[in-house]
């Protein structure tokens, strides 16, 4: 725990941890499969800056981003690998998605067209991955019509001023459903596969969860994202070494007497005499609203209750049953602490979501620091 630093709260990042997951995943996939490390939303919130030397260790192919500043903000830090750019992004920012060299993944024939005009002006050869949608349903070319799509593609890919280095899907439901669902997906992106063949590139499938669970959908190469940061992906059955740890200092004691009311809404009433503590973390830092009178934290390795609701600043906890805790004294919201220990999928199942929105809604008031 770093407990010498001054901060009111921070969030710390283990880096040993991070490393053995990257590791993990190449240990699962072997060493012929291409790894692209997700680091979208800045490495799902632990700091691109942070983590992009640690990803190191499994040799990845390139990294995935979600946006075009995501994507030139790599660049600027000296990465020089493939970096593709997974969310459709507008046709205002192709021309800057070029000029930094960053793969796009496209969706249509339209959008082809476009990335083909922008390279010829540019007289750069401009990078595509074809994202083929077999049940997401949210972006992609439709499986279902390849036949049409897959022609006109091919046409309008010979032309030299781009490159078509890969094809890919992406499963709705791999951490959820181990069987039908994502063998379906799969199955749906195989017939696509066959009906494309050559010049198409690479093709990649797997997110964490698929992985893990169906390492031998592995293909050309995977895009783990969570399960490097440490977040649990359901039914695998592997975990992840814990990498993200959240605390807060106690800044303040309060000694109060019975039917004292606490916080916004006056949620909670004291039953007795009790002693609180007030901690130095709110949602204003990313820790969710929804844990009022329902999360729990550790303080000298004991669990304490979240009393009341949370504020933007602030919450407290009843210490009533804990002797000895003082101004200063480390809260861990997120993490280990003597035998103890709340896991980050505890947290986010409390606030009923995922673990994926609890680590990248922590927010820049929060100091990262490296561990
Ligand atoms: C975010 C993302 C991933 C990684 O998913 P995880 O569940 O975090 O492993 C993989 N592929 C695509 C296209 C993504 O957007």
């Amino acid at each position: 725990m770093a407990n010498n630093l001054l901060s009111r709260s921070w969030v710390e990042i283990s880096l040993d941890s991070l490393s053995k997951n990257v590791l993990a995943v190449r240990e699962l996939v072997g060493n012929d499969c291409r790894i692209i490390p997700m680091i979208k939303a800045d490495a799902y919130g632990l700091g691109v800056d942070n983590v992009l030397a640690s990803l190191e260790a499994c040799n990845p192919w390139g990294f995935g981003v979600a946006t075009v500043a995501e994507g030139c903000h790599l660049r600027d830090l000296g990465v020089d690998k493939p970096i593709v750019v997974f969310s459709p992004i507008p046709y205002q920012s192709y021309r800057e998605a070029l000029a930094a060299d960053l793969t796009i993944t496209l969706s249509s024939l339209e959008s082809l067209e476009r990335w083909l005009c922008v390279s010829k002006e540019s007289r750069t050869c401009g990078r595509f991955h074809v994202e083929v949608d077999t049940g997401m349903g949210r972006a992609g070319f439709d499986w279902n019509t390849v036949d049409y799509w897959g022609e006109k593609l091919r046409m309008l890919a010979k032309r030299d001023q781009v490159v078509w280095e890969g094809t890919y899907t992406h499963f709705h439901s791999s951490d959820t459903d181990l069987g039908s669902s994502t063998e379906i997906q799969y199955e749906r992106f195989c017939k696509t596969q066959r009906k494309l063949s050559q010049g198409d590139g690479m093709y990649h499938v797997c997110n964490s969860a698929a992985i893990l669970v169906k390492p031998s959908f592995r293909a050309d190469g995977v895009r783990p994202g969570i399960f490097i940061y440490g977040g649990n992906v359901g039914m695998s059955g592997q975990e992840p070494e814990p990498v993200v740890s959240l605390r807060a200092r106690v800044v303040l004691l309060r000694d109060v007497e019975k039917n004292t009311t606490l916080g916004y809404g006056a949620s909670y009433r004291s039953k007795g005499q009790e002693r609180w503590a007030v901690l130095s973390i709110g949602y204003g830092d990313g820790f969710p609203r929804k844990l009022g009178n329902r999360g729990e934290t550790l303080i000298h390795g004991i669990r304490v209750p979240i009393i009341g609701r949370v504020s933007m600043d602030t919450i407290v906890v009843n210490i009533t049953e804990l002797q000895g805790v003082k101004i200063g004294d480390v809260a861990t919201l997120i993490g280990k602490d003597g035998g103890q220990a709340i896991t980050l999928d505890e947290v986010a199942d409390l606030a009923e979501t995922v673990s994926y929105e609890i680590l990248t809604g922590l927010t820049p008031r929060l100091p990262r620091v490296l561990v």
